[in-house]
């Protein structure tokens, strides 16, 4: 038996970029048919984001015009993480295998070729690690480089240079499925699930049309996220920092004691104020990055939804209304 496969493309006002990006995604699932690796029943889910322009019109039309078009749309805008876990909840009963990918052409297609060529040779997962950046501005390029340093460094181990682009089983999916946390960061939490996996490298390409959703404060918030909901390190940092700053201030305390009881005691008003707005400031931070471990705990402890499909393509209108 071929396997089903199901592309998840997480679509958030992509009304340029979506007509150009669709029929490529169709066409590799035809070619993926063709060469006999997949089944016919294989699918394009696109998952749209609470988008405010045509972009699910556009998702009906192409429903409408094949059947290996699928759209769902989320009740409102929850972001990319989420959007991209509604794609993978939804086909994971449905399908063996699913890629998630972006809807803008800037991760290459023909990367799924070996993607699914690992799938059939028993990887579970396979992350797409892009091989070079050149394409990406130098700011970009530098940001997300940093990005993936400053997660190792602080704990949160994430695959270098794979963002969302990746093969998972329906197995990992089921299994995946009881990872609950409502801060999500697949890039962190695939790699826990485990099974067997490996990479496909590929060269990210330029933005096809339409424009970026992740400006520099988007991906700093993604960093936190990945930071506090894998690692617990920043907090194990504060505590040795802390340490530190208390046994040098035990060591100024001794020498402010012994030059006192020289007579030699200078007036240190500068000194002290320094020290005063350092150590204020230190302080500060670390209640901050505590505070965002309060709050990750906060948000988990309500269990809300972490997606709300509110329409799909293959369901029928809802009665009463417009007849
Ligand atoms: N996206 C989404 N919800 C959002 C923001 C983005 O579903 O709130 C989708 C977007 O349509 C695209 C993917 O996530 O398919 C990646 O976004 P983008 O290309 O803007 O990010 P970049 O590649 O610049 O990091
Ligand atoms: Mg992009």
């Amino acid at each position: 038996m071929k396997p089903i496969l199901y592309i998840i493309v997480p679509c958030y006002n992509e009304q340029e970029v979506l007509p150009v990006t669709a029929p490529l995604f169709l066409e590799k699932l035809e070619l993926l048919r063709d060469l006999g690796k997949i089944s016919d029943e294989s699918r394009v889910l696109f998952v749209n984001d609470g988008s405010r322009d045509a972009t699910w019109d556009i998702i009906c039309a192409l429903a409408a015009s094949d059947p290996h078009y699928l759209g769902i749309a989320q009740s409102r805008n929850r972001g990319h993480q989420n959007a991209v876990l509604a794609g993978l909840m939804e086909a994971k009963d449905r399908c063996d295998v699913t890629i998630s990918i972006d809807c803008d052409g800037q991760d290459d297609i023909d990367a799924m070729d070996q993607m699914v060529d690992a799938y059939l040779d028993g990887c579970e997962v396979v992350y797409g690690v892009r091989a070079d950046r050149r394409s990406d501005s130098f700011f970009k390029r530098f940001t997300a480089q940093s990005f993936y340093k400053f997660l190792a460094a602080m704990g949160a181990e994430v695959v270098y240079n794979h963002a969302d682009y990746r093969l998972i089983s329906s197995r990992v999916l089921k299994e995946f499925a009881n990872f609950r946390e409502v801060n999500l960061f697949l890039r962190g939490l695939v790699p826990l699930v485990g099974f067997k996996s490996t990479t496909v490298s590929y060269t990210r390409a330029e933005r096809l049309a339409g424009k970026s959703h992740y400006p520099l404060r988007r991906m700093i918030a993604l960093a936190v996220d990945g930071i506090t909901s894998l690692s617990v390190k920043p907090l194990q940092l504060i505590t040795g920092f802390g340490l530190t700053v208390a046994l040098v201030s035990f060591l100024g305390v001794l020498w402010a004691l012994i030059t006192a009881l020289c007579g030699k005691s200078v007036p240190g008003w500068a000194s002290m104020t320094c020290i005063v707005c350092f150590v204020g400031g230190v302080q500060l931070i670390s209640l901050g990055i505590i505070g965002e471990y309060v709050g990750k705990i906060y948000l988990e402890t309500k269990q809300r939804p972490r997606y709300i499909i509110s329409e799909r393509t293959w369901e029928s209108e809802k009665p009463g209304r417009n007849s």
